[in-house]
């Protein structure tokens, strides 16, 4: 069975079976993107996917799917997750107004 190495966030490097890869493209000219779940966490992962992988996928029998995407989805992600950082100057602010 073929392999291939993908990282996630949180445990790094992961191996992975080309069957667990799921490509998706969104057809707004933003390329393919590959996802999957890590064997190790089970967190998603999604990432742009190089032209060369897509091909390799492609060569072995592994198309992307189409998504069209909704445009608030990608303004939503667009914007910074909370921090900590957010969090500690909200604290501050409300010690500030007792
Ligand atoms: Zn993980």
């Amino acid at each position: 069975m073929l392999r291939v190495k993908s990282r996630c966030w949180r445990c790094g490097e992961v191996t992975l079976a080309l069957e667990e890869i799921m490509m998706v493209e969104h057809g707004d000219g933003d390329g393919v993107f590959y996802s999957f779940f890590c064997p190790t966490c089970g967190d998603v992962q999604a990432y742009a996917a190089d032209p060369r992988f897509v091909d390799f996928m492609r060569m072995n029998g592994f198309q992307p799917i189409f998504l069209p995407e909704p445009i608030e989805c990608k303004r939503e992600a667009a914007s910074p997750p909370l921090t900590w950082d957010d969090l500690l100057d909200l604290h501050l602010q409300l010690e500030g107004d007792s």
